[in-house]
């Protein structure tokens, strides 16, 4: 048996390894779920294993089922990178084992997500005295931010609606856009609110709600709008939409799992004017600030609706006016998420967050722009996505897609845009550089010529 410092070295020397090789290891390899199993061994030992074992055994093991996305040429889905800082911190989060569900639990803890909050807040553009929450990502940022939304709006009609419950509560109606994200969706479902409770507004060619069909009536309303949509990273005319539904006392959500990180640049800020007049916002640490994962962040301008909805109280709990961060969250343990998010912070400052911001739209404009001829760019690359069609053919597209993720140099993945299939890349992570933005082009353009 090593001892417990020798283990954490090795940790740390297998760890920056796999960051060395980075720069030459393929993005991913084709690999079954039962080729893993298989590898990792599938039975459970009678005995115990030396931990020293177990981790080199598991880094070997698990290496061929890795997907590198972190190293600055993933493009795939809305991925983000990792920040030294934030990893590093990542590391002494796990050795604390913090619990930052209660105060007394973890008072450091608890001042990370309080510096965290009022950072975020002046970023973003925020009311500084919004509330903050740290999930495992935007799916549960927004579901928190829509239950807060749902405490009030129903509040307001006279329904007490964690006493009462939905059964016979008035009806609550959310406006949505069509291009909404998935998550939304299912965080309603997850609220008690149906498919038949939701009014779909229709898009323009971007994704952007159409705020003239927005049709608002008297009653419990929530209008949940959208900062960078994940195919075209297009923004809702939120402040259009607020002024809208402030008329109607409707609430309005943001869901802004990577675009509202454009409100921390001077340049993109336009892009959500008037977001400061919403009052729930859902974002990411993991995406465009690069912390490792998980890390979700909610955010309610009217906090005592937030803490309404999520709150937890059993008689062993003590709550003695600090910050608990299950007042804030669905969770009740969870991981101290706060201390990746203040190293990414502080490491970056404000500049460096808009740098990290301005660079990747810069580089998603200068994908869109040398791509061969035969591709086409869909979207109007506002931010940091880009849309593409090879040769206005669905088969050559998913083809080229297929090809280029064979090939472990690069990875993005397709989507379905307005009904034709298109390659999605998005640019979100730090290590990103010229040279990766090389390779991404380099591939596309030796897929297509094939
Ligand atoms: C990624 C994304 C989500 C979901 O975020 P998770 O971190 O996967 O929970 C929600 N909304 C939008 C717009 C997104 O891009």
């Amino acid at each position: 048996m090593v001892g417990m410092r020798e283990l954490l070295r090795t940790a740390a020397e297998l760890a920056a390894t796999y960051l060395d090789e980075a720069a030459t290891r393929p993005v991913a390899r084709p690999v079954t779920l039962a080729d893993m199993v298989a590898a990792l061994g599938p039975t459970l030992p009678d005995d115990g294993t030396d931990p020293a074992q177990v981790l080199t055994d598991l880094a070997r093991d698990a290496d061929r089922g890795l997907v590198l996305t972190n190293g600055g040429r993933y493009f795939g889905f809305v991925e983000g990178g990792v920040l030294p800082a934030a990893l590093a911190a990542d590391w002494l989060t796990s050795t604390w084992d913090q619990n930052p569900g209660f105060f007394a639990l973890s008072p450091a803890a608890a001042a990370a997500e309080e510096i965290s909050r009022t950072w975020l807040c002046d970023l973003l553009g925020l009311p500084a005295t919004c509330s903050a929450g740290f999930t495992t990502g935007a799916q549960l940022a927004n579901f928190a931010g829509l239950a807060a939304a749902r405490h009030h709006v129903l509040g307001e009609a006279g329904w007490d609606v964690e006493q009462r419950g939905l059964f016979g509560a008035p009806p609550v109606t959310v406006v949505v856009g069509r291009e909404r994200h998935a998550t939304i969706d299912r965080a309603l479902r997850f609220l008690g609110i149906g498919r038949d409770q939701i009014v779909e507004v229709d898009t323009d060619s971007q994704g952007r709600m159409l705020p003239n069909l927005l049709e608002l009536t008297d009653g419990p309303t929530i209008v949940c709008t959208q900062a960078g949509n994940v195919n075209t990273g297009a923004f809702d005319p939120i402040g259009e939409v607020c002024d809208l539904a402030s008329e109607k006392n409707a609430w309005v959500h943001v869901d802004g799992a990577f675009g509202l990180w454009a409100a921390a640049s001077p340049s993109l800020r336009h892009l959500v004017a008037g977001v400061e007049k919403a009052d729930s916002f859902a974002t990411d640490g993991h995406k465009w600030l690069n912390v490792p994962y998980d890390c979700g962040i909610v955010l309610c301008a009217r906090p005592e609706a937030h803490r309404a909805a999520m709150r937890l109280s059993a008689d062993y709990l003590v709550r003695d006016g600090e910050r608990h961060g299950s007042d804030w969250t669905p969770e009740s343990s969870r991981r101290a998420r706060g201390f990746a998010v203040y190293a990414a912070l502080r490491s970056l400052g404000r500049r460096g967050v808009a740098e990290l911001v301005d660079r990747s739209c810069a580089q998603a404009r200068r994908v869109a722009a040398a791509l061969p001829p035969q591709c086409e760019v869909l979207n109007d690359v506002v931010l940091n996505q880009v849309l593409v069609r090879v040769g206005d053919d669905d088969e050559q597209t998913r083809a080229v897609a297929a090809a280029i993720q064979r090939g472990g140099a690069t990875w993005f993945g397709t989507t379905t845009w307005r009904g034709k299939a298109a390659i999605r890349i998005s640019v979100s992570d730090h290590a990103t550089g010229d040279t990766e933005i090389d390779v991404l082009i380099g591939a596309v353009r030796e897929a297509v010529a094939a």
